[in-house]
């Protein structure tokens, strides 16, 4: 990695858990609230979004409701953008959507977004990318469905739906980084999901040192140097405070 100059490289992949303590609930992991409820699934799922207009209405009603946008960072997510200011080389990969590495002060190009940004539209026909604020402002004045402003496509949140692919140049730089890090901290997730999943394991394939830090066992616990199942809010910003210059 270009910024390393001898500095161990500290990569930290996050899951719905760190983003709990900040309101956000599970939604997308095995036991999230879309994987129990197989009506709300649909509303995130690609086939279904783009083939029924009844569908995106109600989609963009629950994105309208999300509390993604009253969610402020924790402390879990403040003790990371603490240590990248600490001059720490610092790589966050996430399974969130919810941008709150980023609101802590990450710098957005040291956050890998493994399942995209609900804070961004994109055009399914064109590709053009705006803000979800002014589209939420479009469905409250009265357009239940909102067309791009370009070219009248169907629009989504920049999220990776159920039945999309996740973005190969993102993942494979979760992929480098993974390989690359001294210490892979594995942070509120279940280590169920693939390919995210496999990136601990890599990490530990390649000499990296890995701690997981999640309330229960995960598939790769054998792999892991230290196992941590106490609340995030506490244990992360000691375990980060050890790894400061
Ligand atoms: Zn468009």
């Amino acid at each position: 990695m270009a910024e390393r100059d001898g500095a161990p490289l500290v990569a930290i992949l996050t899951g719905a858990g760190i983003s709990t303590d900040s309101g956000i609930p599970d939604y997308r992991g095995p036991q999230g609230l879309w994987r129990k409820d197989p009506e709300a699934e649909k509303l995130v799922t690609y086939a279904y979004y783009m083939a029924d207009p009844d569908i995106r209405r109600r989609s963009w009603l629950m994105r309208g409701e999300s509390p993604v946008w009253r969610a402020t960072p924790n402390a879990a997510h403040e003790a990371i953008a603490a240590l990248e200011r600490s001059g720490t080389p610092v790589r966050v990969v996430t399974q969130n959507v919810d941008g709150l590495h980023q609101a802590a002060g990450v710098p957005d190009r040291k956050v890998l977004e493994l399942h995209g940004n609900a804070r961004t539209v994109l055009c399914t026909a064109c590709g053009a990318r705006s803000a979800m604020e002014r589209a939420l402002e479009r469905v409250a004045a009265g357009e239940a469905d909102p067309a791009c402003e370009e070219c009248g496509g169907i629009l989504k949140s920049a999220t990776v739906m159920f039945g999309q692919a996740l973005d190969g140049e993102v993942l494979a730089q979760a992929v480098t980084v993974a390989k690359a890090c001294d210490v892979f901290l594995a942070v509120g997730t279940s280590l169920q999901v693939q390919p995210a999943a496999s990136l601990a394991g890599l990490a530990a394939e390649h000499g990296a040192r890995l701690v997981i830090v999640n309330a229960e066992p995960t598939p790769y616990d054998s792999l892991a140097d230290e196992l941590v199942r106490t609340p995030i809010g506490e244990s992360l910003p000691r375990l980060l405070a050890d790894l400061h210059p």
